[in-house]
């Protein structure tokens, strides 16, 4: 990972949400309102990315990004106007960051079928709306 952007003239004016290289008023780029570098090209529509978390508070996403990181998963993180803090990953790597996630070990609900870990807070998968019981991948079955 990278300091910054390679545009010594320009002042830097943020730092990228994905990797946290500093960019420029030359190379930034917006997805979900936060800014981008510009070495994330295919992931700059909101329809590249996928949601894969849902959190109450920041506590620990830091670590949740850095063990996303370790498998090769980049992420981001928007702070909606909502109350939840979303985690997304790109689309195509959905299943990865949602296997890192589960594998990780903390204590969070998971949705099996929106595949999404959410906070304990959250009594219900925010997406769907079931129960955390009801939708556990580890008491999955083939019949409806
Ligand atoms: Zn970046
Ligand atoms: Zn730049
Ligand atoms: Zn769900």
């Amino acid at each position: 990972m990278e300091d910054g952007c390679e545009h010594l003239e320009a002042s830097p004016i943020g730092k990228c949400a994905i990797c946290g290289k500093t960019v420029c008023s030359e190379c930034y780029r917006t997805i979900f309102g936060e800014m981008i570098c510009d070495e994330h090209e295919p992931l700059e529509e909101e329809s590249a990315w996928e949601l894969v978390g849902l959190y109450a508070d920041s506590g620990s996403l830091a670590e949740k990004r850095f063990q996303l990181e370790e498998n090769g998963v980049v992420s981001i993180v928007i702070e909606g106007d909502e109350e939840a803090i979303e985690l997304y990953v790109p689309a195509e790597e959905k299943d990865d960051g949602y296997a890192v996630l589960r594998s990780s070990g903390d204590e969070s609900n998971f949705c099996a079928e929106c595949k999404i870990q959410y906070s304990l807070e959250m009594e219900m998968c925010p997406i769907c709306g079931k129960r955390s019981a009801d939708s556990d991948a580890e008491s999955n079955r083939i019949d409806e």
